[in-house]
């Protein structure tokens, strides 16, 4: 596996990354820390003759309570114990991600716009050309649930529902200017699953924002994967809440590792507020969402496996954050 060449381009001011975007529009791809990208790159998986490499702009760096800049390494939040004191699921996820050498170069943002994983496309090309490729890259169909239409692949990244379940914002920028949505929208749930967000071409995720009710927050972030040290979720958990006693307030939940975006399940969250969260109340809770998600047969685990994992998981994220110290 190698490298192709490409053309690398250094802005260092978001209108000049928006403006090269729009010159190159189609043939290039944004480069954050490169631990995604790159590999997928060497394995031949939807090249670009281009990458516009986000690390000079300034206004992409930085952390404070309310804001995270998208260029912020996983390490330089590690590296701030009152951030993770005030989001206990956050820390939770961020120190779950790959290993520390992985952390200390991936970024928020490129976490966040993670490429969905299945193991028929993290593959070699050559792997992938015995197979005929798939509808994701280079074929026209799909192999875990053989049509034409629909991908898939699972997304796989840790930090996204511990933010959804804090509110958190996207803040994007593009040629038509700025915008801001809740985090959960960033991710397209009516697509195909090749697209996986719902970015308008060229546009670039400049910052996460959190609101100030997150803060205090208990919260949890409980990751189901092979290899504790190292590997993707197969199944990722995050819940945040508020608790008075045995009652709870505000309880959010969101799922990764399972779909090819994100599920967050307010609807079946917010009835539960105010009341005590009774065991049964909880079991009942971790069954109905685990009856909302379909995982494929498209991971290392079996989907019937992680499918009942989900309850578990559910359970134990949100009576260890009960348990656990607010921030
Ligand atoms: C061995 C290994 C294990 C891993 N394990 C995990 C894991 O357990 N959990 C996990 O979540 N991830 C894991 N990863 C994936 C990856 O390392 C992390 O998700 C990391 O945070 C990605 O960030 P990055 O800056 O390297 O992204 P990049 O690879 O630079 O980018 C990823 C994608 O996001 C796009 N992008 C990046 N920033 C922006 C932006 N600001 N605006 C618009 N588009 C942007 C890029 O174009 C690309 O499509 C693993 C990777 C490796 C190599
Ligand atoms: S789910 Fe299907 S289309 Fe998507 S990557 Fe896997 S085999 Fe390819």
């Amino acid at each position: 596996m190698h490298l192709d060449p490409f053309e690398l381009h250094r802005p260092t001011s978001v209108d000049e990354t928006v403006g090269l975007a729009a010159e190159l529009a189609g043939r290039f791809d944004y480069l954050a820390g490169g631990t995604d990208l790159l590999p997928n790159y060497k394995m031949h998986l939807n090249l670009r003759p281009h990458l516009i490499a986000l690390e000079d702009v300034g206004e992409l760096t930085g952390h404070e309570l309310g804001r995270i800049g998208a260029m912020e390494r996983l390490a330089d939040l590690e590296r701030d114990p009152a951030f993770l004191a005030a989001y206990p699921g956050l820390a939770d996820a961020v120190g779950e991600v790959a290993t520390p050498l992985v952390r200390a170069s991936g970024t928020v943002g490129g976490n966040l716009l993670v490429e969905t994983r299945c193991f028929f496309f993290n593959q070699s090309y050559f792997w992938r050309e015995s197979l005929g490729f798939c509808l994701k890259a280079d074929g026209d169909r799909c192999h875990v649930v053989p049509q034409k239409e629909r991908c898939y692949a699972t997304f796989s990244g840790d930090l996204a529902p511990a933010l959804i379940v804090l509110g958190a914002e996207v803040e994007l920028a593009g040629r038509e200017g700025r915008r801001r949505l809740p985090l959960l929208d960033l991710y397209d749930a009516g697509g195909d699953g090749i697209r996986r967000t719902r970015l308008a071409p060229g546009e670039v995720l400049v910052a996460v924002h959190l609101p100030p009710s997150a803060r205090g927050l208990k919260g949890r972030y409980k990751k189901l994967r092979v290899r504790p040290s190292f590997d993707f979720p197969e199944l990722g958990v995050a819940v945040a809440g508020r608790w008075d006693g045995a009652r709870v307030d505000r309880l959010r939940v969101a799922v990764g590792g399972v779909e090819p975006r994100p599920c967050a399940f307010d609807d079946l969250t917010e009835p539960l507020s105010g009341r005590p969260l009774s065991d049964e109340r909880l079991r009942d809770l971790g069954e109905a969402i685990a009856k909302r998600l379909r995982p494929v047969h498209n991971t290392f685990l079996l989907p019937d496996y992680r499918r009942r994992m989900i309850g578990v998981y559910v359970r134990r994220a949100i009576s260890e954050a009960r348990e656990g110290s607010a921030g």
